[in-house]
């Protein structure tokens, strides 16, 4: 499996917000900017057949009009123009309406199927991995929702924006990576911290987490920590696992 990490931040920090490309094809949330910062990683955009958007927040799908816009006018013979849109009941609302606020006409024409988070636990998305659905406690966001997605060899976990909840330590009792919500030092009702991950690994000595979403102050802190399987990327770095 190949891992592209375009962000490992959030909203008021240097790195870009988080996002993550899984076989150059599945893309796990699209924030505001990230078609930009798709660019500037020289990543090829019209592969992306696949949008898993894990909740409503600005900073996780407020670009997926211009994803859209950008397959339409860059469309290249042999690409797959329509996308699967993976998410819950109000991100559609969210996505639609922007769609139509963006005033990009070719972006409302553009073929996308929206694909209900739950449903991923019964039909197979994509071909080369298969997804499965975990729902996360995001403060009063009525959907949030992590996955996980595996193949023979591997399996990865993604919780998107989560409090340290019974579907995190579900998704990490099941994975060997763990790409979770880190932005703060202190989690709270919102957002996971590193003392949740430092009990995460005590829990599960053999998971690997690997931190997004996080604070540059969080970043510089876990950093000087001497934890071997709390691994820290920075944007645009590939794992192969
Ligand atoms: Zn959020």
């Amino acid at each position: 499996m190949k891992i592209q990490f375009i962000g490992t931040g959030t909203i008021p920090d240097i790195a870009n917000s988080a996002s993550i490309l899984i076989n150059d094809h599945i893309l796990f949330d699209m924030p505001n900017g990230n078609l930009k910062a798709m660019i500037r990683q020289n990543i090829e955009i019209m592969k992306i057949d696949t949008l898993i958007i894990s909740h409503t927040h600005a900073d996780h799908c407020f670009d997926a009009p211009f994803l859209l816009w950008y397959k339409k006018n860059y469309y290249k013979v042999g690409y797959q123009l329509s996308t699967k849109i993976v998410t819950d009941e109000v991100t559609r609302n969210t996505i639609e309406t922007l769609t139509k606020l963006s005033y990009f006409s070719s972006a409302r024409k553009v073929e996308k199927e929206f694909i209900d988070a739950g449903d991923v636990n019964n039909i197979k998305i994509c071909d080369d991995v298969e997804i499965s659905n975990e729902p996360m406690v995001h403060s009063e966001i009525k959907y949030a929702n992590g996955y996980i997605i595996k193949d023979n060899n591997v399996s990865i976990g993604l919780t998107g924006d989560t409090s340290y909840c019974e579907g995190v330590r579900k998704i990490a009792s099941r994975v060997d990576y763990l790409i979770c919500d880190m932005t703060l030092e202190t989690g709270n009702d919102s957002h996971m911290g590193i003392n949740n991950m430092l009990e995460l690994l005590k829990d599960y000595p053999n998971l690997k987490i690997i931190p997004i979403h996080m604070h540059d102050k969080t970043r510089k802190e876990a950093k000087k920590l001497k934890e071997d399987n709390l691994l820290i990327y920075e944007d645009g770095q590939v794992l192969e696992l």
